[in-house]
């Protein structure tokens, strides 16, 4: 019988498959190779027993269900924590193959200055192309591949295949768009970073000046030095705070920080047209970035209406399904053509707060 406290359904699965593997490795006995086996139930105080007894009978009852299920497996008292599990370790297992086998791709959606129409930027979004499940979107593994340690790689998987596919449309042509390369926070404070990037600009020969990072504003952690922050900048690449207004990055913390860029987060866009007082937050987040020598992106542009908004409050950089989805590498170069239209159309609309 084994106690754990503090416990997730998930860090008892990882402790149940542990001891399986353990117990069954190798073991001679009278010159014969053994591999035992074992089945495992896992019962949850209050839950499926209030009092030791009945939380013993119910890890009991579980534990026949695993024999049930074939021998050397876990199983929990409710079977949908089973099944929970083992859907959860057949991801970890796909996600593993699919780095490996290169399923994943990038789609790139273009970010549109304000002033020109033009695209200025491209941010690279990552999808899975899962061989049964189709497209799968970045929500879904991405917390997975954080989670069980494959994030780095696959992070710089995404930022060698998005530096050598700008090369090739700069090869072809295109002048220099803005690459932007999403990096989890726990790879962006983890000092291989640096190495990797500096290594996959050599490789591709990717201009720094060309590539920026965005990384959520809770990559910032209480009495942070801050010194990675500069250790990337150093590197000459730009550096974004991605959906910025979720998070709780204090005022004092940005103005040290040595970045380029603010994406307004797209909760804040979409709440705009019916409450004023989210446009009024955007507009702050619009002239606090100016002031403090900042480029302001809005994410999640989706209508005129918000554009318009947007016009109104000075933001210089737009990105959205109004002008594009993230489309295929394919797709680009039609887009890098294009210019889209950004004046402010027909009647302005009207903005509440004190913003012009
Ligand atoms: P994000 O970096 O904030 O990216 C913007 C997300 O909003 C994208 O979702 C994009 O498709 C979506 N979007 C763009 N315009 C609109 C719009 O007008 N309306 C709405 N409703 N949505 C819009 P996606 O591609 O599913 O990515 C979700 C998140 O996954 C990203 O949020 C980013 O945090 C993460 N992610 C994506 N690619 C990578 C990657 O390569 N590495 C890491 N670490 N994270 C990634
Ligand atoms: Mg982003
Ligand atoms: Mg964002």
């Amino acid at each position: 019988c084994i106690l754990l406290d503090d416990l997730s359904y998930n860090y008892a699965a990882e402790v149940a498959s542990r001891c399986l593997q353990e117990v069954n490795r190798a073991l001679t006995l009278g010159g014969r190779v053994l591999h035992p086996r074992i089945s495992v139930g896992i019962a949850t105080y209050p839950r499926d027993g209030k009092d030791p007894h009945s939380l013993l009978k119910a890890a009991d009852s579980a534990m026949y269900a695993a024999k049930q299920a074939g021998k050397h497996r876990y199983a929990f008292y409710r079977p949908e924590l089973t099944q929970r599990a083992r859907e959860r370790l057949d991801m970890e297992q796909a996600l593993r193959r699919a780095l490996e086998n290169g399923e994943l791709v990038l789609h790139y959606q273009p970010q549109i200055a304000m002033a020109s129409g033009r695209v200025t930027g491209l941010e690279a979004l990552v999808r899975w192309h899962h061989p049964e499940r189709g497209l799968v979107p970045p929500n879904e593994f991405i917390p997975v591949a954080e989670r069980i340690g494959l994030i780095r790689r696959l992070g710089r998987q995404v930022l060698r295949a998005a530096c050598a596919q700008a090369r090739q449309w700069q090869a072809q042509g295109f002048p220099p768009v803005q690459l932007a390369v999403n990096i989890s926070p726990l790879h962006f404070r983890d000092p291989a970073i640096v190495t990797d990037t500096r290594a996959i600009l050599d490789e591709t020969g990717f201009d720094p000046a060309h590539l920026e990072l965005e990384v959520t504003e809770n990559v910032v952690q209480v009495g942070d030095n801050l010194d990675y922050f500069h250790r990337i900048k150093d590197l000459g690449v730009r550096i974004a705070i991605d959906d910025f207004g979720t998070g709780y990055s204090s005022l004092s913390s940005l103005k040290q920080l040595p970045i380029d860029a603010l994406k307004v987060d797209q909760l804040f866009v979409r709440d705009m047209v019916k409450d004023p007082a989210s446009a009024t937050l955007v507009g702050t987040i619009v002239g606090m970035a100016k002031a403090l020598g900042l480029e302001v992106v809005a994410e999640g542009v989706e209508s005129e209406e918000e554009l318009k908004i947007l016009a109104a409050l000075g933001c210089d950089l737009l990105q959205g399904y109004y002008f594009s989805r993230p489309v295929t590498a394919e797709e680009v170069p039609t887009l890098l053509k294009r210019r889209f239209t950004t004046e402010p159309l027909a009647h302005t609309h009207h903005v509440g707060g004190p913003h012009p």
